[in-house]
């Protein structure tokens, strides 16, 4: 019987889909491959549990005691794996089966291996002449129950749901073939929200539709190409030999994205990170293949746009760390495990502290000392950088209340502000606030923000910088020169003080003192003092005083210390 089946059912055969539409009580909806491809659309298979259970209790028992053994699944997950049972009465049938949950329903994928399919395909083809009136009623049912569970509604490409089946499958075949190897793609639009915040959702879809089929025609038969989820797109790339393969995929589909998308009778031009993960380095299991593509992407993400990534080792012990820091931020401030620094700032011609830089770290109960550059994105992402820039503000400015009573000088602290100020959180207000708990008059407190920060979102920055100014306190624009400054904007902006960034510092030499004497020249022209950081030898405070630059830090004076070194360095009056 089984030599009579034409190929197409032998491929229908490989994988049957089931529902399991009440506890003990299956439907087979019908055969997965067939519907996917579209290639075979005259084979689908609908077979009623209860004439299972007649006709092969232990295929029926199996089914039902496989769906039991997957319910523990978490709803979502794929969870990949053998389970093989033996026919008591004929040794020869082994059946596997692996399941996926989706929200309530459940998905049971049954494969036999192929020595088996003798037994199975009889099985199946006299169940299937059986039952024939039964399919007829449960086609358009099943077909569209397939489509959604198995097609993404708005490209047509298969979705995430089948994606991991036939990942599952690969990595079947990646474990029982020799040199057989496969990759994993991941996709990610650069900048995908601001295309729909700027052209609206339609517009994004038909986006993702375009992507969608740019990229299938540059993909062979063999590979699987998806929609992962919202702006992201996964590939697999079918029997690779080494690492070059999904290299070049890459590249090539990088070079699809050098061509304009039209967007609305626009021109558009888009980029795309990609990550990858292949079965070249060992793994256990197909989930964690998919993890290391998607920490790849992140990864190419943090790089700018455009890049592809290939996974190794040391990106999973960053992505595991990450997650730990996120996991632990949350409690950091409640545990006070945030402390401030304080750099001075001096005087340079006589090297008189004039104020101090509060500077956050993060003392981490099992890390260690954590740099403001490594967790501070972080806390921003996760939106717990409101709750820290106000800590920072209360204890820097209750610090400067005490240490103005060793002093004569006019001290002031310098507090740095996080990128999301403008949008996130009305600044003044929190600062008015701050002001009026701690005493501290307001000339006393400088505000630093980057530059970058402050030109890429220069009209909000105007406002709210006015705010600040109306509060009396200053306003210092800081690592002047590495972002794009708008003469322009700059010009209308009330501030006090341009910070140079170290990077010119550290490149001044007596042929090349240029850059630092225009932006000294330019600050001064309006009105602004300058501040220059990271000064680290004599000369270059050398350099500086003759080019009339009046205030320093960096740690030729002193390196950031902790409050107590702070306020002996104050008593002394002045460093060196
Ligand atoms: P920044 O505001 O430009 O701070 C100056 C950085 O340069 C500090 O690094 C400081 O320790 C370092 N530095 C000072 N003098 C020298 C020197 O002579 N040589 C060298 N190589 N480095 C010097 P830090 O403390 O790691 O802070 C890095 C950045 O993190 C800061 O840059 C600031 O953007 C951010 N940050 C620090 N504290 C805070 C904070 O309390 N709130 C916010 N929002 N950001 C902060
Ligand atoms: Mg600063
Ligand atoms: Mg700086």
């Amino acid at each position: 019987m089984t030599e009579s089946l034409s190929a197409d059912v032998l491929v229908a055969l490989e994988i049957l889909v089931l529902e399991y539409v009440e506890e003990h009580s299956l439907k087979i909806l019908g055969t997965c491959p067939p519907w996917f491809t579209q290639l075979y659309p005259n084979t689908p298979l609908s077979l009623d549990a209860s004439w299972i259970a007649t006709h092969s209790p232990f295929l029926y028992n199996f089914l039902v005691d496989a769906a039991d053994f997957w319910d523990q699944d978490q709803p979502g997950l794929y969870k990949s794996g053998l389970w093989c049972e033996t026919d008591p009465q004929n040794q020869d049938l082994h059946l596997e089966a692996s399941a996926l949950k989706i929200n309530r329903k459940r998905i049971l994928l049954i494969k036999a291996s192929l020595s088996d399919y003798t037994e199975l395909l009889s099985f199946i083809q006299t169940a299937r002449e059986s039952s024939l009136d039964f399919i007829e009623e449960r086609k358009q049912a099943s077909e569209s129950i397939l489509r959604t569970t198995f097609y993404d509604a708005l490209t047509g490409l298969p979705n995430q749901t089948y994606f991991l089946i036939q990942l599952a499958h690969g990595f079947e075949r990646y474990r029982h073939k020799d040199n057989y190897h496969f990759a994993i793609l991941i996709i990610n639009i650069d900048r995908f929200q601001s295309i729909n915040d700027s052209f609206g959702r339609l517009a994004g879809d038909q986006l993702l539709i375009s992507i969608a089929w740019r990229l299938k025609k540059r993909l062979r038969e063999s590979d699987i190409f998806a929609r992962l989820s919202g702006d992201e797109f996964i590939i697999l790339l079918d029997s690779i030999e080494e690492i070059s393969s999904p290299l070049f995929a890459a590249n090539q589909i990088s070079t699809e994205f050098t061509h304009p998308f039209s967007l609305n009778g626009q021109e558009l031009f888009i980029t795309a990170s990609m990550g990858i993960s292949t079965t070249l380095m060992e793994y256990d299991r197909a989930e964690d293949l998919l993890r290391d593509a998607n920490t790849a992407v992140s990864y190419a993400k943090t790089l700018g746009r455009s890049n592809y990534i290939v996974f190794d080792q040391t990106m999973h012990a960053r992505a595991v760390r990450l997650l730990q820091l996120e996991n632990d931020l949350k409690r950091a401030l409640q545990e006070q495990e945030l402390t401030l620094l304080y750099q001075p700032i001096v005087c340079l011609a006589d090297q008189r502290i004039i104020g101090f830089e509060a500077l956050v770290r993060w003392i981490h109960p099992t890390f260690g000392l954590i740099s403001p550059l490594e967790f501070i994105p972080i806390a921003e992402e996760m939106g717990l950088m409101m709750a820290i820039d106000q800590w920072i503000l209360k204890e820097s400015c209750f610090r400067i209340q005490q240490w103005r009573k060793f002093t004569d000088e006019p001290l002031s602290i310098s507090v740095n502000f996080s990128a999301k100020l403008f949008d996130k959180f009305d600044l003044a207000l929190q600062i008015k606030q701050v002001l009026r708990e701690t005493g501290i008059s307001p000339q006393y407190l400088m505000i630093e923000i980057t530059e970058s920060i402050v030109f890429s979102q220069v009209k909000a920055a105007v406002n709210t910088l006015h705010q600040l100014k109306d509060l009396g306190v200053r306003l210092c624009i800081d690592d002047f020169g590495t972002g794009y400054a708008s003469l322009k904007y700059l010009q209308q902006l009330p501030v006090d003080t341009l910070k140079i960034d170290r990077s010119f510092i550290k490149m001044m030499d007596p042929n090349n003192l240029d850059l630092v004497r225009s932006i000294i020249l330019l600050a001064h022209d309006l009105g602004m003092n300058v501040t220059a950081e990271g000064i680290e030898t004599s000369a270059q405070r050398q350099y500086l005083l003759d080019l009339g630059c009046q205030e320093a830090q960096g740690h030729l004076f002193s390196h950031p210390v902790d409050g107590q070194v702070a306020l002996q360095l104050l008593q002394a009056k002045s460093i060196l």
